[in-house]
């Protein structure tokens, strides 16, 4: 496929492309949500034995494990699961408690960061590509992301990008897809327990990620980088941490 044809390409036709082009230096990372979803299911149908992982931050609700199990069932792939540094989890535990994500944003970065950034940073250096569920109408700090980019020297894939949430729930529901149970429970988009709740009718599909957070973009860092203040205050939260972890 030329450059020029990515942008255009079908969700499908995207994946297989890029089965095919990286084969085992591809992998597609899920936290099980609908989007998520949708891209497993369609990977399986082209190569079962992709590679999947999700990153376990050691905060996930109940509800995403039975996901796990469920994904197993049906489509026979084999989750990774990757988990943070425990060291650096009791240096961040250590310095300011287990719930510090509700004090201030940069410790909530903080915790985003040694949860989930620096494994999933761990987990992707052995790849040369990496699928992941944005979709462009989620949230405003979104609404650029293209199919396929070039980040920290790999490609990201965003199959789902030009989608809707009605085009998702259709393909859910025209396949068939397992759903993750807490949007039965009014959820609309799914992290770790402390830091999601569900949203009323109405509200942006994000409103119930870090709730308290009023200013702040709803992202963890994974996807869009912390900038300015929270960004240099996250830095050195961090190096305490990494300090410490030496020491
Ligand atoms: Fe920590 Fe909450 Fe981020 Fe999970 S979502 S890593 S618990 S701050």
């Amino acid at each position: 496929m030329l450059a020029v044809d990515q942008e255009k390409a079908s969700a499908a036709e995207l994946l297989e492309w890029a089965i095919r082009e990286f084969g085992d230096s591809l992998a597609i990372s899920t936290s099980f949500q609908s989007e998520g979803m949708v891209i497993l299911d369609m990977a399986a149908r082209i190569s079962p034995g992709v590679h999947v992982f999700t990153l376990d931050t050691g905060r996930l609700p109940e509800e995403t494990y039975r996901m796990m199990e469920t994904v197993r069932e049906r489509y026979g792939i084999r989750v990774e699961t990757v988990s943070p540094d425990p060291a650096e989890v009791e240096g961040m535990i250590a310095l300011h408690g287990p719930n510090l994500f509700y004090r201030e944003v940069p410790l909530r970065m903080l915790c985003c960061q040694i949860r989930k950034v620096r494994p999933l940073e761990r987990k992707l250096a052995g790849f040369k590509a990496w699928v992941v569920g944005l979709r462009r109408d989620q949230n405003e700090s979104r609404a650029d992301v293209r199919k396929v980019e070039q980040s920290e020297g790999r490609l990201k894939l965003s199959p789902l990008a030009d989608w809707t949430a009605e085009q998702v729930q259709q393909y859910i529901r025209a396949n068939n897809v397992p759903q993750h149970p807490l949007y039965a429970a009014g959820y609309k988009s799914i992290g770790c327990e402390p830091c999601t709740r569900a949203v009323s009718a109405g509200e942006d599909e994000r409103a119930g990620r870090w709730w308290w957070e009023l200013d702040a973009d709803k992202e963890c860092g994974i996807h869009f980088s912390p900038e300015g203040k929270a960004e240099r205050k996250l830095d050195v939260l961090l190096s305490e941490i990494l300090e410490a972890r030496r020491a």
